[in-house]
C-alpha cells in the first residue's frame, strides 16, 4: 500500500513566532511516521521553515508558483527560487486562487509543468463549487480541470499530487461524505488511468474541512490517499491527529 500524504495548507496564516511553536511541534510529531506530511507555507516563511523542520521527515511546500521561469514578472516567486529553499511540493489551482485571482484551468496546468521541471511536485488542486454541485456538473467540472492538467503535462502525468476540493467545503465545516470524495476520486483515477499507467501511484487527496474526527473515516476509502488540510493545519494537535489517522491508514 502507498503511504498516505497529509499536507498542511496555511493560507495567508503565520507569524514568526507562531510559526516556530507550530512546526517546532509538528516537526516533532512526524519523527516516526508512516505517512508523508508536508506543510505548505507563504513564500516569506520558506527559510524560517526550512530551518525549523532540517533533520526531520517533515517536507516543505509552497503554496503557488510562477508559471515563468524568471524575469519581469513583479511578485511572482520562480519554481527554481522555491527549490532553493527545499521545497518539495506547491500548490497550484487551490480554488481561492482561481476564484479571487482568476486562474484558468490552462494558467494552472502550466504551472505544474514548471513546478515539474524544476523537481517541485505539484499538488493541483481541482473541485466544484456548491451551484456546480447542484446542478449536477460535479463530474464535468472535475474532468475539466483535470483535462487541462495531463494535456500539458503528457505522461509526467504521474509526477503529480491531486487534491479533490469541493469547493463549497472548504473552511466551511461541511466535509464531503467519504462516499461523495470517494466517487470524484475514482473518476479522477479512472481519468489518470486513461492517461498513464501509473495511476495507482499518483495521490489524490481529499480537501475541504478535514479534522481529526473525520480523518480516519475519509483516509479508509480506497481511492483517498492523503488530505490537504487547511484550518486544522494550524493547530498543532489537531494536525498530528489527522497524520495519526493517516499513519493508521498506511500501515
Ligand atoms: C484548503 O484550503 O485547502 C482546505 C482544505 O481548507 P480547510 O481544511 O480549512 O477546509
Amino acid at each position: 500500500m502507498k503511504k498516505k500524504l497529509v499536507a498542511g495548507n496555511w493560507k495567508m496564516n503565520g507569524t514568526l513566532e507562531a510559526n516556530d511553536a507550530l512546526v517546532r511541534a509538528v516537526a516533532a510529531g512526524v519523527k516516526d511516521a508512516s505517512c508523508l506530511v508536508a506543510v505548505c507555507v507563504p513564500a516569506p516563511y520558506l527559510a524560517q521553515v526550512q530551518m525549523l523542520k532540517a533533520g526531520t521527515p517533515l517536507e516543505l511546500g509552497a503554496q503557488d508558483v510562477s508559471p515563468h521561469a524568471q524575469g519581469a514578472y513583479t511578485g511572482e516567486v520562480s519554481a527554481a527560487m522555491l527549490r532553493e529553499f527545499g521545497v518539495r511540493y506547491a500548490i497550484v489551482g487551490h480554488s481561492e486562487r482561481r476564484q479571487y485571482h482568476g486562474e484558468s484551468d490552462a494558467l494552472v496546468a502550466e504551472k505544474a509543468k514548471t513546478a515539474l521541471a524544476s523537481g517541485i511536485t505539484p499538488i493541483v488542486c481541482v473541485g466544484e463549487t456548491l451551484a456546480e454541485r447542484e446542478a449536477g456538473r460535479t463530474e464535468d467540472v472535475v474532468k475539466r480541470q483535470m483535462a487541462a492538467v495531463i494535456h500539458v503535462n503528457g505522461h509526467c502525468i504521474s509526477e503529480i499530487v491531486v487534491a479533490y476540493e469541493p469547493v463549497w467545503a472548504i473552511g466551511t465545516g461541511k466535509t464531503a461524505t467519504p462516499e461523495q470524495a470517494q466517487q470524484v476520486h475514482a473518476l479522477l483515477r479512472k481519468q489518470l488511468a486513461a492517461a498513464t499507467e501509473h495511476a495507482e501511484r499518483v495521490h489524490i487527496l481529499y480537501g475541504g474541512s478535514m479534522n481529526a474526527a473525520n480523518a480516519a473515516t475519509l483516509l479508509a476509502q480506497p481511492d483517498i490517499d492523503g488530505g490537504l488540510i487547511g484550518g486544522a493545519s494550524l493547530k498543532s494537535a489537531d494536525f498530528l491527529q489527522i497524520v495519526a489517522a493517516a499513519n493508521a491508514a498506511s500501515r
